[in-house]
């Protein structure tokens, strides 16, 4: 028979978030009348809007005319790539440097083919896991040693670094994955520190995937929304964003990738060309339907909305961002991003999970899933309808 796959059985147990879910039915079957929360996972929940949903309807209707009708678009259609470089970067990329995707997950797994096994990978700790498990599924990272992956190094974003990491701990020719807004913590890095993060990425020969899915929450003006807002940027980072949050895509799947032309690997040859042969290779583009629809989400009445949207989930962070505060438990996020990450000082996460599950029927996120740093941490999420969100509010009272 054929070997499996080594990489695979170097992955520790199973995915975070089945994991969650699966203890959320173990306790549902023993408690039928409970009547269950999630504030678990990062999944939207508020329906598409009108003008972005027509956007959606509108694309699906052309496919069924002769002059409308259209077949695999590998890279995406010219319009939103342009579009997307116009409403986020001023224009700054042309279009083929920006690669539509099927969300941004997707392109964070393919994008490892780029660097293939044995790159040095750094992750900010708590990270969200697709960055280290897709790294040991490339065999870029070995085995699991107790507290961590080898081959893998942690930054740990702690109360004490203000959640922003060390970055003398990046070792030369790393490929750095940094998530800003982040998930789980809720942190948005501020300009110096991105600056500090690219100056690093440059001094030492580092590729940054930075990871922008959540920047459509960003609301103070002086944080930046995209790592191509600090200088020298374009030399050293491809950013991946998404269109799931804002817009409700999480099930319609669109994203994309700029990978820019002036990002070389050490031997100078040019990312944005293997980028290219890759999409063109294993990806045959996103749905033509999604992206009729994130044309319309950048349309004037498309950003309205999703300003609205995004504005709603801001508004169920605040709530349950006070909450936790009355309680006296300490938090941070919340504001600029869906993420709420409160702390249990000495506490396991996963007992914490388990305690807020028994005593206020929440499903929340236990922090160690997300890194050893995240220990004594459990992330709440915006994400729900308002009427759950107040309930749950009112349910941690119990704790
Ligand atoms: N990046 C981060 C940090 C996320 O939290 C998520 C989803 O929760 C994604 C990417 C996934 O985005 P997409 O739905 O576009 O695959």
């Amino acid at each position: 028979m054929i070997n499996r796959n080594p990489h695979i059985a170097n992955l520790k147990a199973g995915y975070l978030f089945p994991e969650i879910a699966k203890r959320r039915r173990e306790y549902a079957s023993k408690n039928p009348d409970a009547k269950i929360i999630s504030l678990g996972i990062g999944n939207t929940t508020e329906p598409i809007m009108p003008y972005i949903n027509a956007g959606l309807v509108d694309g699906a209707k052309q496919l069924g005319t002769v002059e409308g009708y259209s077949g695999y678009q590998d890279e995406g259609k010219a319009a939103l790539r342009e579009k997307i470089s116009v409403v986020f970067y001023s224009g700054k990329f042309q279009i083929d440097e920006i690669f539509i995707s099927d969300g941004a997950k997707c392109d964070i797994g393919r994008l490892q083919i780029l660097f293939g096994a044995g790159t040095q990978i750094a992750v900010q700790d708590p990270s969200y896991p697709v960055y280290v498990d897709g790294s040991v599924l490339a065999g870029a990272a070995g085995g699991w040693e107790g507290n961590g992956y080898s081959g893998i190094t942690y930054l740990p974003c702690t109360a004490e670094n203000n959640f922003f990491p060390n970055l003398d701990l990046i070792s030369q020719n790393s490929l750095i994955y940094f998530c800003s807004p982040n998930n789980p913590t809720g942190a948005v890095a501020d300009r110096s520190q991105l600056s500090a993060l690219v100056e690093t990425a440059v001094n030492k020969g580092c590729i940054i995937i930075f990871d922008a899915a959540y920047s459509e929450f960003i609301r103070d003006p002086s944080l930046p929304k995209s790592i191509y807002d600090i200088d020298m940027a374009d030399r050293c980072a491809i950013e991946v964003n998404s269109f799931s949050k804002p817009a409700g895509f999480t099930g319609i799947r669109l994203g994309w990738s700029v990978v820019p032309k002036a990002l070389k690997y050490s031997g100078g040859e040019s990312v944005n060309a293997d980028w290219n042969r890759i999409a063109g290779t294993i990806f045959n583009g996103a749905s033509n339907i999604a992206q009729a629809g994130g044309l319309a989400a950048l349309d004037e009445e498309g950003l309205s909305e999703m300003r609205a949207q995004t504005d709603f989930y801001l508004g169920n962070a605040k709530l349950i961002r006070d909450t936790l505060q009355k309680l006296k438990i300490n938090c941070i996020g919340g504001d600029n991003s869906p993420y709420i990450w409160a702390h249990f000082p000495g506490r396991d996460s996963w007992e914490v999970f388990a305690d807020i599950l028994e005593k206020c029927h929440i499903v929340t996120t236990p922090g160690a899933g997300f890194g050893p740093a995240g220990q004594n941490f459990v992330r709440f999420s915006a994400f729900g309808h308002r009427a759950d969100v107040e309930e749950a509010c009112r349910r941690l009272g119990n704790l």
